[in-house]
C-alpha cells in the first residue's frame, strides 16, 4: 500500500509551488491505488494562522485534490514528540542549548543545509534546560545508530550523511519541537510509506533517517521532487508575492485546469521546474 501526504505549514498562501507538491503527493498515491493524506503543520504557534489553514483545505479542494481520512493537525500531536524527546534524553543524545542565533552564527565552524553549523557550545555544558532548545549530539547518535541507507525514487540510493547538519535542534524554545523530529514522527505515526516533497528538503531526509534509526520507526521510502523556481532560480517564496493560489481560487480561475496544467508541466512564463535544486552536488 502506497500512502503519500502533503504536509503544508499554514504560515501563509499556498502558491504554485505548493500545488505542484500537493499533485505530485496526490497523483503517486492514486496511481499505485493507495492514500494521499493531508497533514497541516501547524506548531509555530507564532507563525501558523487557522485562516491560512482554512484556506489551504479549499485551496486543495479547488484543485481537485481529495485527501483520505481525517485532517492531521501537529498541534494535537504535542504529547507524542515529547515523549520522543523524553526518550532521545533517556538515551544520552540531547543536551539543552542557550544559545541565540547571532551566537550560533558568529561560532559556527561553516555552512550546514539549513545555516550556520552550530558548534557545540552547550555541549557538556551546565545550562538551564527550563526554556531551553534541545539539541541532538550528532557524534554519539551516529555512533549508536551506525551507517544507514535510503532510497529516493528519483535519486536512487543514499547513505545517510546526517552529520553535515551537525547538532541539529528536535525541540525549539518557541516550539515544542523542531520541523525534523516533529515531521518524522508524524510520517510514522501515520503510515506514510513514500515521503513525497520539494527537493529542497532532500538534505533533511538525512536527519530523518538517523531519528527513524533512533526511536525505531519504520522506513520509508522518499520521492524528492524538483521544485518550481521563478526566473533566475530562486524558489518561489509566499513573500515574495508569487501568485497565491487562494487568489486564483478567488478570482474564479478553473482549480481542475491549473492542475491538470501542472501535470502536463505546462508553467506559466517566467517559472520552472529545477531538478537539481536541494540535492547532492
Ligand atoms: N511543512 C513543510 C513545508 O511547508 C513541509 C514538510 C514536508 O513535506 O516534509 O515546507
Amino acid at each position: 500500500m502506497v500512502i503519500t501526504r502533503f504536509a503544508p505549514s499554514p504560515n501563509g498562501a499556498l502558491h504554485l509551488g505548493h500545488a505542484y507538491a500537493a499533485v505530485a503527493a496526490h497523483d503517486l498515491a492514486r496511481a499505485a491505488g493507495g492514500r494521499f493524506l493531508l497533514r497541516i503543520e501547524d506548531i509555530d504557534g507564532t507563525r501558523s494562522r487557522e485562516d491560512h489553514a482554512r484556506a489551504i483545505l479549499a485551496d486543495l479542494a479547488w484543485l481537485g485534490l481529495a485527501w483520505d481520512g481525517p485532517v492531521v493537525r501537529q498541534s494535537t500531536r504535542l504529547a507524542s514528540y515529547a515523549a520522543a524527546a523524553d526518550r532521545l534524553r533517556g538515551m544520552g543524545l540531547l543536551y539543552p542549548c542557550r544559545c541565540t542565533r547571532a551566537e550560533v552564527a558568529a561560532h559556527s565552524p561553516g555552512p550546514g543545509p539549513d545555516g550556520p553549523r552550530y558548534a557545540g557550545t552547550c555541549r557538556g555544558r551546565a545550562v538551564d534546560p527550563d526554556g531551553a532548545a534541545w539539541r541532538l549530539d550528532m557524534e554519539r547518535a551516529l555512533a549508536m545508530a551506525g551507517p544507514l541507507d535510503w532510497s529516493d525514487d528519483l535519486a536512487g540510493q543514499q547513505q545517510a550523511r546526517p552529520e553535515q547538519f551537525g547538532d541539529v535542534v528536535l525541540v525549539r524554545r518557541d516550539a515544542p519541537a523542531s520541523y525534523h523530529l516533529a515531521a518524522t514522527l508524524d510520517d510514522a505515526a501515520d503510515g506514510v510509506t513514500l515521503v513525497t516533497r520539494g527537493a529542497d528538503l532532500f538534505m533533511a531526509s538525512h536527519v530523518h533517517r538517523l531519528l527513524q534509526a533512533l526511536l525505531d520507526l519504520p522506513v520509508p521510502r522518499w520521492h524528492h521532487h524538483p521544485l518550481l523556481v521563478e526566473a533566475g532560480g530562486a524558489k518561489l517564496a509566499k513573500r515574495r508575492g508569487s501568485p497565491g493560489l487562494a487568489e486564483r481560487r478567488l478570482a474564479g480561475e478553473d482549480g481542475l485546469a491549473l492542475a491538470n496544467a501542472l501535470r502536463d508541466r505546462q508553467l506559466p512564463a517566467g517559472l520552472s521546474l529545477a531538478s537539481g535544486v536541494g540535492m547532492p552536488a
